[in-house]
């Protein structure tokens, strides 16, 4: 299983990024642009940028762009588990 330590560089993500210039859609504060600013590999694990669907997949969410935005891998993930 390989490993990736760095956000998708997809014309989405970059999309997504200027819009939201590099804040967490949850939370608002600022990503890490790429792993090397933080010092730990976990730390990247749980603060990596993550697509995040606005209305949730489950609910009938579209992967399209409009129903996608950035949010940290951690804040991602409370959210998917609250619902
Ligand atoms: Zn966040």
């Amino acid at each position: 299983m390989s490993q990736s330590f760095a956000p998708p560089d997809t014309e989405l993500f970059r999309k997504l990024w200027e819009t939201q210039e590099g804040c967490c859609a949850l939370c608002g504060l600022a990503m890490p642009k790429d792993r090397f600013e933080l010092t730990h590999a976990t730390l990247w694990q749980k603060q990596r940028p993550t697509f995040d669907h606005i209305r949730p997949k489950a609910a009938g969410g579209s992967d399209r762009a409009d129903n996608l935005q950035l949010a940290h891998a951690a804040c991602n993930k409370r959210k998917g588990a609250r619902v």
